[in-house]
């Protein structure tokens, strides 16, 4: 039997080929804490906790305090094949600390379709490699936006994510100046990180209905906590919500169905912390006739890599989240997979067909 023999972690700072901004930061880096699983026979697998502060409150050190501490406890010593048992030691081994859970769990799948000789995707039951995604617009104002909006089309996007919520007054003129720039084929979702009070979503997100901006839907409109607001928005727009921060796990999914707060959700394995609790979030969303979508935070291609090896595994009902990676200036690492146009490829390698860092 192989187990479990040694679990590192090791510190990013990916730089990016455009700077990200949101309302909340500006960043010229990824930053993210890479985990290593080794097991007895030398079989190495990836996973990734990255710098989510203003989201989950997660930082760098404590997912390398968390991991190093009682998640290698959790593992060391365990049947590296036996997933299932290794994967509900890491959920249970402490709260909180998704992150750092999600990275452990992942490169526990990692080692394990390794060790079967199989891609992550077909560990998790799927043939797919390529998994559509769409982009984030850096914010900006409206000519800035349209601009970008313009390039990525260009560039190959069929949906842009812009980032609004941060002036209810002008959030309208700048979703109106991308359609603008864009024509009426491009696919427009909002992102407004709980940036308005559900009244001002419900203001802003009629207006842009009035306007006929054809906006997809829109992301957790208010403060996460707040349910109630959550589902007082949902019910009074046609737009489509989706919910990001108010669903961590199964509990906050559950509580979003009894409530019908939101008509979306977007899966993400830094809040969920594992593949297996990313996929039942999706199946039981999909058992109450919601949509679903898998994201991710800022994190490289290791993290990227599994979320979307879930979601060509388990498929969503609108295009993905993934393109978190593709802000690199280039990849850190050697194999993994890689962006071509507005396509997430996996590589048809064992695990996530990381090879090492480049
Ligand atoms: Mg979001």
């Amino acid at each position: 039997m192989s187990r479990i023999v040694e679990v590192t972690t090791e510190r990013m700072s990916v730089p990016l080929h455009t700077p990200f901004v949101t309302a909340l930061r500006r960043t010229e880096t990824t930053d993210t804490v890479l985990v290593r699983v080794t097991d007895s026979d030398g079989v190495t697998g990836w996973g990734e906790a990255p710098q989510v502060w203003q989201v989950t409150g997660e930082s760098l050190a404590g997912a390398e305090a968390c991991v190093a501490g009682p998640l290698a406890a959790a593992v060391t010593g365990t049947d590296a094949d036996d997933l299932a048992a290794t994967c509900r030691a890491v959920a249970g081994a402490v709260a909180g600390n998704h992150g750092a859970k999600g990275a452990v769990d992942v490169a526990l799948h990692d080692v394990a379709a390794r060790r079967r000789g199989v891609s992550l995707p077909v560990l998790l039951g799927s043939t797919t490699l390529r998994v559509a995604t769409d982009v984030t617009l850096a914010a900006g104002d409206a000519d800035a936006l349209a601009e970008t909006a313009r390039t990525r089309t260009a560039e190959g996007f069929g949906v842009l994510k812009l980032k609004v919520g941060t002036d209810a007054a002008t959030d309208a003129a700048r979703v109106a100046a991308v359609r603008d720039a864009v024509g009426p084929d491009v696919g427009i979702r909002l992102d407004a990180n709980q940036g308005w009070t559900p009244r001002e979503a419900v203001r802003v997100i009629s207006a842009l209905e009035d306007k006929g901006l054809g906006v997809e839907l829109v992301e957790q409109p208010v403060a996460a906590a707040d349910l109630d607001g959550l589902a007082w928005v949902t019910a009074r727009v046609d737009t489509p919500v989706m919910a990001d921060e108010s669903v961590y796990g199964l509990r906050d999914l559950v509580a979003v169905i009894h409530r019908r707060a939101a008509d979306l959700v977007n899966v993400k394995l830094a809040k969920c912390g594992g593949l297996s609790t990313g996929r039942t979030l999706l199946d039981l969303a999909r058992a109450h006739e919601m949509g679903t979508a898998v994201g991710s935070m800022m994190e490289t291609h290791v993290g990227l890599g599994a979320a979307a090896s879930l979601a060509a595994a388990c498929g969503t009902s609108v295009v993905a989240d993934l393109d978190a990676a593709w802000w690199a200036r280039e990849s850190p690492y050697l194999g993994g997979l890689r962006y071509d146009g507005a396509t997430v490829v996996l590589p048809d390698a064992p695990g996530l067909g990381i090879e090492g860092l480049a």
